[in-house]
């Protein structure tokens, strides 16, 4: 592969091994810093802006993003080759969005596989035409976000509509090599089985997708926003209870008996 690639900077804000939630096998996660959307629950707030920012928790000031090579980061990721290998693991570009830097983004993956180790991303999937025609071929695992079929809310919770996000899924599908929907359930948004049930029947329609995930609401991420200086608007909400999630997945699996449906990553 030629040696340009290897020399694309991009910006990241963390790496974390051994996660076992983000795709198949034992991966590691490299978190790239940007996001299109600005959703109201993320955990990631400091992912959201693709400045280098301060985070303060717990006293303690910590610059959240560096810049890297392509050549940097997969030399990292390539560390845990043995436990990749083991487990049929690899690495997941997750973030933010991984997609907002397109040509890093297809760096990372093309040299992944060139190292031998495959690739999932976890997307939001907002993005152009062209920047899905140079990632998507090179990606063996795509999670990808549908957190509501009703455009206005997705708006009103995101920040962005929703109509380029459901075209962009379906032609996903017609090119990924797999691709799962993951859904955020999350209180006051989209928390009821007629709005789950609406994502599962879109997920089914879907040429080979075959799991629906919903993951419940958490707040781990709340302290960092007052860490980089904003505020935590969903600090009333209560994250949903093991029973209502069960409710929740048993109308998804009414809606599409032939999708698995998964509470958690
Ligand atoms: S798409 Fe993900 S990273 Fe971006 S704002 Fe939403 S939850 Fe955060």
């Amino acid at each position: 592969m030629e040696e340009e690639i290897y020399q694309r900077r991009g910006r990241i804000f963390d790496v974390q091994r051994y996660s076992i939630h983000d795709g198949p096998g034992i991966r590691t996660i490299l978190f790239l810093k940007g996001c299109f959307l600005r959703c109201r629950w993320c955990c990631n707030p400091e992912s959201q802006s693709y400045e280098i920012q301060q985070m303060t928790l717990g006293g303690k000031t910590k610059t959240v993003g560096r810049d890297v090579t392509v050549r940097e980061l997969i030399d990292e990721a390539a560390m845990d080759r043995i436990y990749f290998e083991r487990s049929g693991g690899g690495i997941t570009l997750s973030g933010g969005e991984c997609l907002a830097q397109p040509e890093f983004t297809e760096g990372i993956l093309r040299a992944a596989h060139e190292y031998g180790i495959t690739t999932a991303i976890e997307t939001t999937g907002f993005a152009p035409r062209e920047v899905l025609d140079r990632v998507i071929p090179h990606v063996d695992y795509v999670l990808m976000d549908v957190k509501h079929m009703d455009c206005g809310k997705h708006a009103a919770f995101t920040g962005k509509p929703n109509d380029q996000i459901l075209a962009n899924a379906k032609y996903i599908a017609s090119i990924a090599r797999s691709l799962t929907i993951r859904t955020p359930v999350i209180p006051n948004f989209n928390d009821t089985p007629a709005e789950i049930a609406a994502i599962s029947r879109f997920a089914a329609s879907l040429p080979g997708v075959t799991e629906h995930h919903l993951l419940p609401y958490h707040r781990l991420g709340q302290d960092k926003y007052a860490g980089i200086g904003r505020n935590y608007t969903l600090s009333h909400l209560v994250p949903p209870s093991e029973s209502e999630m069960q409710r929740l997945k048993a109308a998804a699996e009414s809606a599409a008996p032939k999708l698995k449906i998964q509470i958690g990553g």
